[in-house]
């Protein structure tokens, strides 16, 4: 996770940039299609990620703006209001049950021995979990994993996780590596 901006849905709808986590900027901005907003390309700056700062990395999403730079939301926060975001809704994993997870990569940091990990939505009820193994890496640690993995996503799901080469991780085009893919259109879904 390049950890360089984050944006969070309130409970009245808004979606508020988080500017105390990292910094967001916006590029190529133009008119929307209907004319009553813009878009343009996120540029995060992690504020955070000490480890490897990133200054105005492109994220790969599509930030949709309100024409009107005050725009305020009714939940009182003075986080800036962003209109929409459009863009990677691939890493979106749909349950049978049909709960939205966008959470799963946040599951390594609990458990030990991971060295890279991928979430892989194979259709709408299996998911393939590929683990690239550490030296920490137990069958108590991939159980552990497995039981993380169903608390999120339910037991209708059909889970398989397998050990797997760097090799087998599968990157874009870019050469990034995104944690989930699914190839499950949810949209089709609701
Ligand atoms: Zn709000």
């Amino acid at each position: 996770m390049e950890g360089t901006a984050a944006i969070s849905q309130c409970m009245h709808g808004g979606y508020h940039i988080n500017s105390d986590y990292g910094f967001l900027e916006f590029a190529n901005l133009k008119p929307s299609a209907k004319g009553d907003s813009m878009i343009g390309d996120a540029l995060g700056t992690s504020l955070y990620n000490l480890a490897m700062p990133l200054v105005r990395y492109d994220m790969g999403d599509g930030i949709e703006l309100f024409t009107d730079p005050t725009a305020s939301c009714p939940c009182g926060r003075t986080f800036p209001l962003i209109k929409a975001i459009h863009g990677r809704s691939d890493d979106i994993i749909v349950t049978p049950d049909g709960r939205f997870i966008i959470s799963l990569f946040t599951l390594p940091e609990l458990v030990t021995g991971i060295d890279l990990v991928q979430f892989i939505q194979e259709s709408s009820q299996q998911l393939l979990v590929h683990v690239v193994p550490g030296k920490m890496w137990t069958d108590e640690q991939k159980e552990k994993l497995a039981f993380c993995i169903e608390d999120l996503v339910g037991s209708e799901m059909k889970v398989s996780i397998r050990s797997v080469d760097h090799d087998d991780i599968i990157a874009d085009a870019s050469g990034k590596i995104r944690p989930v893919i699914s190839h499950v259109d949810w949209k089709a879904l609701v």
